[in-house]
């Protein structure tokens, strides 16, 4: 399984983009630069979507994505929340801001098909499983863990306070774990409002998972706020060397093999 990063980070700019991540060419996850990132010929190969939650820097493409595949292929299922999906069809395609792509047609049907997914539930994309964790932040929000045909998992937390655990402990054994850190250690408290990470809060939910006794994925940071990059890259070196967990920083255009 081949999971390309599209985005590695929670603003977008020349350099940044915001977190999305795209398996085999065929299965993304999260919208936020699904359309800025790939070419058209790219975009076309994108039969599904699982979706986090409902906030703009996930979801902004997917308007854009829809109208430029609208005849260049198929219907794209999109996983998500039942809330997230009501949010996301009632605001970004709904038919004033841009076309109603749940009704808009092509040969095949509309070109978005929405399917709730619930926590600790089990979706099906042909061969690749997809099973949802909920995960604490300002709304509601799920991760996956994604398995491949061949077998090989990996997992996306989506955007999250904390909440790990249960990606730590799922039996398929993702790895690569791609966790969001997005500001760092002096904006605990900002990071704890909104629902977000700092390398701090990492270590807490690294060290209750090794408490349990749980055997530690190699761990990804994604969703990095740029304007405290190095303060955050500086800290996680001090968490991944003190806890002997390997954490690296995924970045736009990175391809992981798994
Ligand atoms: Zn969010
Ligand atoms: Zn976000």
């Amino acid at each position: 399984m081949q999971v390309r990063v599209l985005g590695a980070h929670n603003l977008e700019s020349l350099h940044t983009k915001h977190t999305c991540f795209l398996v085999d060419g065929v299965l993304a996850v999260d919208a936020g630069s699904l359309a800025s990132a790939l070419t058209a010929e790219e975009q076309a190969g994108i039969e599904a979507l699982l979706l986090t939650h409902r906030h703009f820097d996930h979801v902004r493409d997917l308007p854009t994505l829809a109208l430029s595949t609208l005849e260049a292929s198929g219907p794209i299922s999109v996983y998500g929340l039942p809330e997230t999906l009501e949010e996301v069809a009632s605001r970004i395609v709904d038919g004033v801001l841009y076309p109603d792509f749940t009704k808009r047609m092509t040969e095949e049907g509309p070109k978005l098909s929405f399917n709730p997914v619930g926590d600790n539930e089990d979706s099906w994309h042909g061969t690749y499983r997809v099973r949802a964790h909920k995960v604490p932040h300002s709304a509601p929000c799920i991760g996956y863990v994604v398995t491949g045909p061949d077998g090989h998992t990996f997992a996306y937390t989506g955007d999250c306070g904390g909440g790990l655990l249960p990606f730590f402990q799922d039996p398929a054994g993702p790895s690569p774990l791609f966790v969001e850190v997005t500001y760092a250690d002096g904006m605990v408290e900002r990071a704890q409002a909104s629902g977000h990470l700092t390398p701090g809060l990492l270590r807490a939910e690294l060290e209750e998972a090794i408490a349990h006794g749980t055997a530690m994925p190699h761990i990804m940071v994604v969703h990095r706020d740029a304007r405290y990059e190095g303060d955050i890259e500086r800290e996680l070196r001090a968490v991944s060397s003190e806890l002997e967990v390997r954490i690296t920083l995924a970045y736009e255009e990175m391809v992981v093999e798994i």
